[in-house]
């Protein structure tokens, strides 16, 4: 099992360490920054060698060039947008495999957040990786895609298992619930999910990982095929695509 320990940097950035013990193995997962990993990383005894990135937006990449020259790690990326990854090794796409050690990670290519993004799912640990693409009880904004790619890419997520913990890349999860009951009142798993992580930030405490599990149950993003949802946003029988076009438009002026 993967050893994954969460970094908490800028004002709401995830960066994650991941350890494979048998191979000593170590993985910088999005690294915004490289100072809080490389302490890190030295407080644990743990020797850096591979990034792994998800996409190539400062607050995922900006640690790359510096983490690679103090470590000489290698640095794995979304090959489509490799020209936007600093210092990328290893290019990977949809379907591919990346191994640390003795853990595999399955790449989906997810596009919507931005059109070269892509995650790491560690099927053995059942850890997904997936940067700004899937957030507790939200989803990234869409920048550089369509509705149709994002709900496509969700719904690849929501075909995991449900025990699969959701690394995600930021702590939005306060603010996406203020949201998501405005679109679901009336949906027990988010009203108890609210409730949970009003206590873990009152206790300053992180609320990620989420699961597959939850997401599926209370997140209104991966709900777009919900009779639920629809009416909500008032696209009763409307096509899914449709209804997570307008929960994302409306979430985006919330
Ligand atoms: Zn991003
Ligand atoms: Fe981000």
């Amino acid at each position: 099992m993967l050893d994954i320990r969460q970094i908490p940097v800028l004002s709401d950035n995830f960066i994650y360490l991941v350890r494979e013990p048998a191979s000593g193995t170590v993985a910088a997962v999005d690294p915004a920054v490289a100072e809080p990993v490389l302490a890190e990383a030295a407080r644990l005894g743990w020797a850096i060698t591979h990034i792994l990135n998800t996409h190539h937006h400062g607050d995922h990449v900006g640690g790359n060039l510096a983490i690679k020259a103090a470590t000489g790690c290698t640095i794995v990326g979304p090959g489509p947008d490799a020209a936007r990854i600093p210092g990328i090794d290893v290019h990977v796409g949809d379907g591919d495999t990346y191994d640390l050690g003795a853990e595999r990670a399955e790449v989906f290519f997810v596009p919507g957040h931005t059109r070269g993004h892509i995650a790491y799912w560690f099927k053995d640990s059942q850890a997904l990786f997936c940067g700004d693409t899937l957030f507790s009880i939200g989803c990234g904004r869409l920048f550089e895609g369509t509705p149709a790619q994002m709900w496509t890419s969700l719904k690849r997520f929501r075909d995991l298992p449900p025990e699969t913990r959701v690394y995600c890349a930021h702590e939005y999860t306060q603010s996406n619930i203020r949201f998501a009951v405005t679109v679901e009142p009336d949906n027990m798993a988010l009203r108890a999910r609210e409730a949970e992580v009003a206590n873990l930030r009152a206790h300053g405490k992180p609320t990620v990982p989420s699961t597959i599990g939850m997401e599926r149950a209370a997140n209104p993003f991966m709900r777009a095929d919900e009779a639920g949802v629809a009416a909500a946003v008032g696209l009763k029988g409307h096509d899914p695509v449709a209804v997570f076009a307008e929960v994302r438009r409306r979430k985006d002026s919330f």
